[in-house]
């Protein structure tokens, strides 16, 4: 503080000549001789105050003391601070515990302030006067807070003892405020105004009432009105007027009141002074009639004056009334009809009253300062939105003391508040009771813009109290996220203008168009304070149904990974009936990988997704990124629409539909079934999260491009490129994409070039141009390396007008290309769905490496049924591209074929391949039935479906395996114990499996169908106890193994032929418990390819009783075994025949 500090301390005379100087230069009438007495007036004043507070030290004059005039605290005082001469130390110290165990009290300056105490800002003209309080002295004019304002204090000269300087949070210096603590101190004795002469004539409210409804004769009296305060309402300030009304009353509460609009600038401050209970008497009222009301009311008048009521200086008027009431009591008047009484209440939405109560209590914390909210004793919340309460925002916080008059409280808000609502109307006023000993709080002082987006949400968007509070929640939450990295807060928050709208409005906007009646009107500032009975936006409230939350990015993704972990269940995972036959290599590589997509409906509230959409050049994917960090996206402009206009990097997106996907990888090592409970055998878990959706279910926010680059990226915001030196030119060329190849990790880097260029890029799939061998063209000379300084930007079709109109297509390999043993064109590209994903561990069947399989169904228009492909993928390209989910349409591009030793076709990932997902999986997977077919049918080759249903009868049982096995290492275990030696397996579990081949036939075909494991038990038709019992009779032999030869079913067992077991089966295989009819579903053995030409018919001799026959017979199909349902009408395959 650089005010005007004495010298030398300890020097009386020092301390006077500076005061003197400072009296002369701040206080004295400008332009005027030395006013001597002035300054002795001033002196003496200060010294007396001092010498009150009594330990004055022996000093007669308060040397630590300096004075200070308006301006020097308006612009050197930056903290704030409190003054308090006539204090002690120990005063002071007391004070200051009060600001509590978590404020900080306000530091203590020793700095003297003097002025006059005015409702006039600068200059003299009456319309400046708007009821603000001011300290005003030769260098300006400060705003002031009085508690208890006298009104005959106005314009007079004051010693102020004790007060707190509060600077401006918004660090424009001269914008702070000063409280006064205490009574001030006048310079010059207050004149006392003696009384009137004679007793004033006035009327009481019971009169005044009656006068506004009858004609009278007293028509051109201004009458004097006498009554008691019973309350006032807040100041309303619109940009026309500011007003506010009172009401008075008889001594009896019951009694009439009579209301009387206060309007005149100069009586505004009135306000300030008024103190219901009191009562008064107002001079010279008028009758007015309001506009757009029928009825008329008192008014002030500009000569009107408010004096204390002394009974002794009034007398009443008599007033005759004649003739017809003019209109009828406004008390009784009909309601205005609002458009919230015409809406019927739902069953669901409940309307409910808020009750009206006044209250004191102090403010304890600030909840949301621009919001207007705050914590009042600990107990309830205080919202001062829906009040004009920019004046007093300035004061409250914590430590402030309030009296609500006439306030709404409201319970059961909903929307995500628990605790009652104090929250006041316009109808009643906010008295301050008390200031604060504490510092504000910094957390949001800084940011309060003028007019900010809160009040515009209060007064022009007519937000009701539950969907205002959850709003301001949504803003914070959003602020959290984007503030300040995208947007300053104060940005974020300003005030929403048709031509520069609000980002925080427009990312609600979707939501408040549904939960905000379209056509409310606005409020009536007037009727909402005069009308009995009353009615304000506060009056009625439905508890709101949180609709919706904007978590973090950093909250989505942990709770993701929560949610994936508690519902991963080894045993869910895989079924028991499966699962107990698996060895543990099986079981471990199906719980290698498993993914769970959770939709927004799976949260409450659900969430929304927002983030700026930037690019990771680390991981070669877009993601979403707010202030907690990022999260992986996949887009799709729309279904089977890749995203492809560089301009969407950067903008922030908002999406409430989309599906947050989970991969979960689990290193795990279960020796068998029993132990899937046990989670000690899960070595190690990874989840990899990421969200997709389509832009078209998103809203597009542009965001200031200069803010973003800062917040996104370590270099500096990049300006316009500037002229480049030399012989480089800036320039533009225009590119035609043809492909694109996977992401590779490169070793080498090129040094920055000087030039700055611009790549335009138009998409075309013309497969003309797609090279073969992409990666021989590295070395070539036209390769061309993209600088960091580069931009790519999409061309438009003007810049090609002869592409125009050209939609690309993606370039397919032909199906008979694909499935052929033709290696003249090794790089296949296609698109398909999704069937299955599963994660290979080598040195599990076919896996030589780690790896992924997928089974794609592939896309054709030419097949009924879709054939089915394995797609590997192997390090290096490991992890896969996200969104390869079961049930997602992909596009891949540039696979290598590859024909196994058993004539499957099967494609793996190479350094060329690109992946496009074109369809995200369904929201609710619902596997579609497999189409029933007849067998025949599959002998159409590559037409066949690969999976399918069947109705047939069993001819009969070729083979029946029954065996346990070493869960670890799958040999035979006699007596269930594992004969390998040294090493030994390390668990001694089996696991017993079982496979039976079967001959069944449905009238148009045979096939073989091999089933395993439970779907034996199924087979012989046998219940789970007896399939047990069945498999206990195996374990001490370990293997039983029959063959039935030929069509008289010679029987083949690896064990004796008479033992009982072995009887049995046999019995039972060639029993009707077995040869029956069933529903099959099955898939075949091999994958459709075209590299073995179907087996043609042959002929076969046939005897039939004398006479042999040759006849064609086409080739055994051979199918595995899906799962099995028993016919459910035996005749039906009867039927099926005789309709052949
Ligand atoms: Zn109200
Ligand atoms: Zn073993």
């Amino acid at each position: 503080m650089a005010g005007c500090r004495s010298g030398a301390p300890g020097s009386e005379q020092a301390w006077l000549e500076v005061a003197q100087a400072f009296i002369q230069e701040t206080l004295c009438p400008p332009g005027k001789e030395p006013d001597v007495q002035l300054a002795q007036l001033v002196i003496d004043c200060v010294k007396t105050t001092w010498l009150s507070q009594g330990t004055s030290q022996g000093l007669t004059l308060p040397l630590s003391y300096s004075f200070v005039s308006v301006k020097d605290l308006r612009t050197h005082q930056r903290l704030p601070c409190c003054s308090h001469l006539s204090w002690s130390s120990t005063v002071y110290q007391a004070w200051a515990q009060e600001a509590g165990p978590r404020g900080v009290p306000l530091p203590r300056e020793r700095l003297l302030l003097l002025g006059t105490l005015t409702d006039l800002s600068g200059n003299l003209e009456q319309e400046c006067r708007n009821g603000s309080l001011y300290i005003r002295d030769n260098t300006g004019a400060l705003d002031c807070e009085l508690i208890d304002l006298d009104l005959s204090w106005l314009g007079h000269f004051f010693l102020f003892p004790s007060w707190s300087y509060l600077p401006s949070p918004m660090k424009s210096p001269g914008e702070g405020h000063v409280e006064l603590w205490g009574t001030p101190v006048p310079v010059f004795p207050l004149t006392i105004s003696p009384g009137p002469l004679t007793p004033i004539p006035v009327v009481y409210p019971e009169m005044a009432s009656r006068l506004l409804r009858y004609r009278s004769k007293h028509r051109n009296v201004q009458p004097n009105l006498a009554g008691n305060l019973i309350r006032f309402s807040a100041l309303v300030k619109s940009q026309k007027k500011a007003y506010f009304v009172l009401f008075l009353g008889g001594s009896s509460p019951a009694g009439t009141q009579v209301s009387v609009i206060v309007q005149v600038p100069a009586q505004l401050v009135w306000h300030r002074a008024l103190c219901p209970g009191r009562a008064y008497v107002l001079t010279e009222l008028r009758v007015s009639k309001l506009p757009g009301h029928r009825y008329r009311v008192w008014m002030t008048s500009t000569s009107s004056q408010l004096l204390p009521l002394k009974p002794e200086c009034v007398r009443e008027l008599e007033l005759e009334l004649a003739g017809v009431p003019l209109e009828a009591d406004p008390q009784s008047l009909p309601r205005p009809s609002s458009p919230q009484d015409k809406k019927r209440p739902g069953p669901d939405c409940l309307v409910r009253d808020s009750i009206l109560l006044s209250y004191t209590g102090m403010v304890t914390d600030t909840l949301n300062q621009p919001a207007g909210l705050y914590e009042l004793d600990r107990k309830l919340e205080l919202c001062l939105a829906y009040q004009q309460f920019r004046g007093l925002r300035r004061v409250v916080r914590p430590g402030v003391r309030l009296e609500l008059q006439d306030v709404h409280l409201l319970q059961s808000v909903g929307g995500g508040t628990r605790r009652p609502i104090l929250a006041p109307c316009l109808r009643g006023a906010v008295l301050l009771r008390g200031f604060s000993h504490q510092v504000p709080e910094t957390q949001f002082s800084h940011q309060v813009p003028q007019a900010s987006l809160y009040e515009q949400l209060v007064w022009e968007h007519q937000l009701g109290l539950p969907i205002y509070l959850w709003v301001t929640k949504a803003l914070e939450d959003l602020a959290c996220k984007l503030c300040p990295h995208v947007l300053r807060y104060h940005q974020f928050l300003k005030y929403s203008s048709p031509g520069d709208p609000s980002l925080g409005l427009q990312i609600l906007a979707p939501i408040l168009e549904v939960l905000i009646p379209p056509g409310c009107p606005g409020r009536n500032t007037h009727s909402e304070i005069l009308e009995e009975p009353h009615h304000c936006p506060l009056q009625k409230y439905t508890q709101l149904q949180t609709p919706c939350f904007f978590p973090t990015l950093a909250f989505l993704k942990e709770e993701a990974k929560r949610r994936a972990w508690a519902s991963f269940d080894p045993k869910t995972l895989l079924p028991l009936p499966e699962a107990s036959h698996l060895p543990s290599w099986q079981l471990n590589q199906r719980l290698a990988w498993s993914w769970q997509c959770l939709l927004p409906s799976a949260f409450c509230p659900a969430p929304v997704l927002l983030g700026i959409l930037v690019p990771s050049s680390r991981k070669g994917c877009l993601r979403l990124r707010d202030q907690s960090g990022s999260l992986s996206c996949l887009l799709l402009a729309q279904p089977l629409q890749p995203l492809t206009d560089p301009r969407l990097i950067g903008c922030l997106v908002r999406a409430d539909r989309f599906q947050l996907v989970i991969e979960r990888n689990v290193r795990s090592s279960f020796p068998s079934w029993k132990e899937l409970s046990t989670t000690d055998f899960i070595q190690k878990k990874q989840a990899r999260v990421y969200v997709q959706f389509l832009l078209a279910d998103a809203l597009i926010l542009s965001v200031p491009r200069p803010v973003l680059h800062s917040a996104t990226s370590s270099t500096p915001p990049r300006t316009e490129p500037s002229p480049p030196e030399g012989p480089h030119i800036e320039q533009s060329r225009l590119f035609l994409l043809s492909h694109k190849e996977a992401l590779m990790k490169r070793n080498f880097s090129v040094p920055p070039s000087a030039s700055s260029e611009t790549l335009m890029l138009f998409e075309e799939g013309g497969s003309s141009c797609v090279s073969q061998h992409p990666l021989e063209l590295a070395g070539c000379a036209s390769c061309l390396t993209v600088q960091d300084e580069w931009t790519v930007e999409l061309a438009s079709s003007q810049d090609i007008p002869e592409v125009l109109g050209i939609r690309p297509t993606l370039p397919e390999s032909s199906l008979t290309d694909l499935l052929s043993g033709n290696f003249a064109d090794s790089l296949v590209s296609f698109s398909a769905e999704i069937v299955s994903h599963l994660w290979m561990k080598p040195g599990s069947s076919g896996a030589v490496r780690r790896c992924v399989k997928l089974t794609v169904a592939l896309e054709t228009a030419d097949y009924k049924f879709p054939p089915h492909l394995d797609v590997y993928i192997e390090d290096p390209h490991l992890p896969p591209p996200l969104g390869l989910l079961p049930g997602a349409r992909v596009y891949f591009h540039q696979l290598e074929k590859r024909v196994s030793r058993s004539h499957n076709v099967y494609c793996c990932f190479r350094s060329s391949t690109c992946v496009q997902v074109l369809h995200f999986p369904p929201d609710t997977t619902v596997s579609a039935p497999l189409p029933h077919i007849y067998l025949a049918e599959l002998l159409q080759g590559d037409k066949a479906p690969f999976r399918a249903t069947a109705s047939c009868h069993v001819v009969s049982v070729f083979s029946l395996h029954l065996l346990w096995v070493c869960a670890h290492c799958t040999s035979i275990c006699p007596q269930g114990r594992c004969p390998r030696q040294s090493p030994a397996c390390p668990t001694q579990t089996s696991v017993s499996q079982a496979s039976i081949r079967l001959l069944v036939e449905d009238g148009t075909a045979e096939a073989v169908v091999t089933c395993r494991n439970h779907q034996v038990a199924a087979v012989l038709g046998l219940c789970p106890s007896e399939w047990t019992s069945l498999l206990e009779f195996v374990r001490g032999p370990g293997k039983v193994a029959l063959q039935f030869t030929g069509p008289g079913a010679q029987l083949e067992s690896s064990a004796e032929v008479d033992e009982p077991l072995t009887l049995f089966l046999w019995t039972l295989c060639t029993s009707f418990s077995v040869l029956r009819p069933m529903v099959l579903s099955f898939e075949l053995e091999r994958k459709p390819s075209k590299i073995i030409p179907l087996e043609a018919p042959r002929l076969q001799r046939f005897q039939c009783g004398e006479s042999p026959f040759l006849t064609r017979v086409n080739p055994k199909i051979r199918l595995s075994c899906l799962f099995i349902q028993e016919h459910e009408h035996p005749n039906a395959l009867g039927a099926l025949v005789s309709s052949c």
